[in-house]
């Protein structure tokens, strides 16, 4: 039997008829930018999450850099960050010209709210907060610094799409909160996609200004902006799948709960549920010292896994110029060596799962 890490044809097979059926009407209706398909999506994700406004962009990394260049952060400013986070994180931030800076995370993979503090400078801007793997980060700790400090808080949700802390949605708690709607994640469309959300009248126009070569009217360019923009067939096909998300997440959760229950080896760390959280699980990601024989081990029975992620932003060859030297972020850097993401998607079978579970007891 062979399983992958992640099978997106299964997802797609359970909706397949409605996203088809919606796939023909947009091809069919000739229109296929910026019209009523991004509109009435854009005005349903921001009700799922409880704010006024969706401003559809055209990937998770524009999310983010437009997100910054709009708060007007940029060269000399600083922006905390999770150390251990997809590099897009990072990028959002020295696309604009402002440094970051490091912070190592918690047991729960968010970033440590006991060490924010600590590196906050006259220059520190913002904070970027990561809910990797679906875990909500402490966001209650985090709203108070911030709030303190008179610093921007910015989330990034591109693997958070319907988590929760405290009965609130990840995505709620930032000025401006950025998703990306990449086919691997949560709520995953059918090429690039993303998105962000805010309450701000005045930033949510600027965003709608910012993507579409910053203009409001055709030809009248009132500032340098992007081309950025989340296509009609992209909005139309998460459209479809936002009315499902309730029981994507659900199977997602099941199938965690599955591992949680069956996993048992000394060799492994399971992840863990930070409390008074909905962990909605985009990776289910065991920490292992001895990864590698496990890769190989999974590996000839079968089962492919993947390493979310095996260089840390600051070890990366774009970022040496930061200058941070290996054994700076000594927590970051071991999570680095030892986390493996094991199978985890809509439409893997209990079968499939029980075998790896087995596999993974057996190592
Ligand atoms: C996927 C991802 C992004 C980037 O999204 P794209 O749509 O691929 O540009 C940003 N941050 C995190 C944490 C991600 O997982």
């Amino acid at each position: 039997m062979k399983t992958l890490p992640n099978n997106l044809y299964r997802g797609y097979r359970q909706y397949a008829s409605e996203l088809e059926e919606k796939a023909l009407e947009i091809l069919r209706s000739g229109h296929y930018i910026m019209g009523k398909e991004l509109a009435l999506f854009e005005e349903r994700w921001a009700a799922y999450n409880g704010r006024k406004h969706c401003i559809g962009l055209a990937n998770g990394l524009d999310a983010l850099w437009i997100t910054f260049r709009v708060l007007g952060i940029g060269s000399g400013d600083e922006v905390i960050v999770q150390a251990n986070t997809y590099i897009a994180s990072v990028m959002g931030i020295t696309i604009n010209g402002a440094t970051p800076v490091f912070v190592e995370p918690d047991e729960y993979y968010g970033i440590n709210a006991d060490r924010i503090e600590e590196k906050i400078t006259s220059r520190t801007k913002a904070v970027l907060v990561v809910h990797l793997y679906g875990i909500p980060c402490q966001m209650d700790r985090i709203v108070h610094i911030c709030e303190r400090h008179g610093l921007q808080l910015v989330e990034d949700c591109a693997q958070s799409h319907s988590a929760e802390f405290r009965g609130k949605k990840t995505g709620s708690f930032g000025v401006v909160s950025c998703f990306s709607f990449y086919p691997t994640k949560n709520l995953g469309a059918f090429g690039d996609g993303g998105c962000v959300l805010t309450d701000d009248d005045t930033l949510a126009e600027k965003f709608r200004i910012f993507r579409n070569y910053g203009s409001q009217k055709h030809y009248h360019n009132i500032v340098v902006g992007a081309n950025s923009r989340l296509d009609e067939l992209q909005a139309g096909l998460l459209h479809v799948k936002l009315k499902h998300i309730d029981e994507i997440i659900a199977e997602r959760m099941e199938i965690a709960e599955r591992y949680h229950e069956g996993l048992h080896n000394s060799k492994i760390v399971k992840p863990m549920v930070r409390p008074e959280t909905k962990c909605v699980w985009h990776q289910y990601v065991i920490r292992c010292e001895e990864r590698e024989k496990l890769i190989t081990y999974l590996k000839d029975r079968g089962i492919d896994t993947i390493i979310h992620y095996p260089i840390p932003p600051h070890l990366s060859e774009a970022y040496q110029y930061l200058g941070i030297k290996k054994g700076e972020l000594p927590i970051t850097e071991k999570y680095a060596r030892t986390v493996l993401s094991i199978p985890m998607f809509n439409g893997y079978t209990e079968e499939e799962q029980r075998f790896v579970i087995d596999m993974i007891n057996d190592f």
